[in-house]
């Protein structure tokens, strides 16, 4: 199959590099000229675990190619697949569909023989069937058809989870593209992938149903946490005692500083948004936004209660910046929630992160931040040392050099990566996330 796959981001590239890695024949496309001349030098411009590896592979194979012109890429290509960015828009949280439709015309105009032009960005129901308007408007007659195909890959192990998916959802309208979708699929559903096929409505208002069940898990959490913390119980022992039921399953259900990254915030309130239009709000959504939000206060208040009340003039060593580990991904981290607000407060951040440091330093509300080249070197002289994110390199410290660092052995773990008692042990205060305080 021929495919083209506009928009290089976390979502198009990977699924581009994937779908040639099944052996399809890819051209990704993207606007900005400098992500393309990257990629065509062999360079990837976001950090994706193993991407790297597998684009080289496939350019290699003459089965990946990048351009910036979307009329090269349309007119060979059986199935074109829109993966631009659908960001809230500002004031109304509603998804802005500008970069959907601006490609939706484009492709309009380099269509050429049957196509099934497919969306693959998160958009609100109800967007593939205006796609297909325009499309119509635009092309003067093109054959095609319209397809959903939502994406639910995870930023950090985005090509395990594309490669292996728990299930691939296809919003169609008729066999034809059915057809499309099941071919390109093929390799997936020989290994059995569950493919459910629906229409484009439904298969849209999945992907939104699917994130604002998992930010209710995790709004529900920490929630709990907060509880435990006011009655003494461990959210840790909590969630492994209602995880194990398996109506309720094990994930999600880690307390922290709330769900951030380029998807739950903006979907969940896209999801309100929609609902709202629709007559039907989604009550229990409208709640997960507001303690998701709300949870960010809620952090710094327990970092300055660890500072005995007051960070002004003191230093904070902050470890991990980005919204999850192994990414480099900054859209909206519960880092760009909680860091401002200390620094208001007079706080000195000496911060580091393994890959979010350049888009970090991009980020005007961040500005203030002293960048460090270790996790080590944020603690020299530090009256705090405040985990964010969970990095696998920040699991396992040596407590004794940590220690020796600080001006006091002070640790916030808004992640609960280290145990109360090794910490009580170690000579640390320790104040975690729905969980005693020790000492
Ligand atoms: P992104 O911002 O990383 O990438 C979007 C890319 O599209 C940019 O490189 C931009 O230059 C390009 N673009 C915009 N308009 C274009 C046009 N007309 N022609 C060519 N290129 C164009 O976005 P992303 O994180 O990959 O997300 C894409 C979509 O996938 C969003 O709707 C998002 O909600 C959804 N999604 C994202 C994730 C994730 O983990 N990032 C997971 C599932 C779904």
């Amino acid at each position: 199959m021929h495919v083209a796959m506009i928009g290089t981001g976390y979502v198009g590239l990977v699924s581009g590099a994937c779908f040639s890695e099944f052996g399809h024949d890819v051209v990704c496309v993207d606007k900005d000229a400098d992500r393309i001349a990257k990629l065509k030098d062999g360079k990837i411009p976001i950090y994706e675990p193993g991407l790297e590896a597998l684009v080289e592979r496939n350019v290699r194979a003459d089965r990946l190619h990048f351009t910036t012109d979307l009329k090269d890429a349309v007119p060979k290509a059986d199935a074109v697949f829109i993966a631009v960015g659908t960001p809230s828009r500002r004031g109304d949280g509603e998804a802005d569909l500008t970069y959907v439709f601006d490609a939706a015309r484009e492709i309009a105009g380099a269509l050429d023989g049957y196509t099934v032009v497919v969306t693959k960005s998160t958009v609100p129901v109800g967007t593939g069937r205006k796609v297909k308007e325009e499309i119509e408007k635009a092309s003067g007659g093109a054959s095609f058809d319209i397809a959903s195909n939502p994406e639910f890959l995870r930023e950090g192990a985005a090509i395990e989870d594309f490669m292996r998916p728990d299930r691939v959802v296809c919003g169609v309208e008729n066999e034809r593209a059915r057809e499309v979708m099941r071919e390109i699929y093929r390799p997936l559903f020989l290994n059995e992938t569950p493919v459910v096929f629906a229409t484009l409505e439904t298969s849209e208002l999945i992907k939104y149903a699917a994130n604002g069940f998992l930010a209710t898990k995790i709004s529900f959490i920490n929630q709990m946490a907060d509880l435990c913390e006011a009655v003494g119980a461990d959210i840790q022992q909590l969630a492994k005692g209602i995880g194990l039921d398996g109506r309720i399953g094990s994930k999600f259900l880690h307390p922290g500083p709330g769900f951030g990254g380029s998807c739950f915030p903006k979907d969940t309130r896209a999801l309100v948004s929609t609902a709202r239009k629709s007559g039907v709000p989604q009550h229990i959504i409208e709640a997960v936004v507001q303690i998701n939000e709300d949870r960010r206060a809620r952090m710094v208040e327990k970092i300055v209660a660890a500072c005995d009340g007051d960070v002004n003039g003191k230093t904070l060593a902050v470890l991990g910046l980005t919204f999850k580990p192994n990414t480099d991904d900054m859209r909206e981290s519960p880092s760009v929630g909680i860091l401002p607000a200390l620094l208001e407060m007079g706080a000195n951040i000496h911060a580091y992160d393994p890959e979010g440091m350049d888009e970090a330093a991009k980020n005007e509300a961040l500005d203030g931040l002293l960048y460090c080249h270790s996790a080590y070197d944020t603690m020299k002289g530090a009256d705090a040392l405040v985990i964010i994110t969970e990095w696998n390199q920040f699991r396992a410290l040596d407590l004794d050099r940590v220690k020796k660092l600080m001006k006091q052995p002070v640790m916030i773990d808004l992640r609960n990566i280290y145990k109360p008692e090794w910490m009580a042990e170690a000579g640390f205060r320790y104040v975690s996330v729905g969980r005693t305080t020790v000492p």
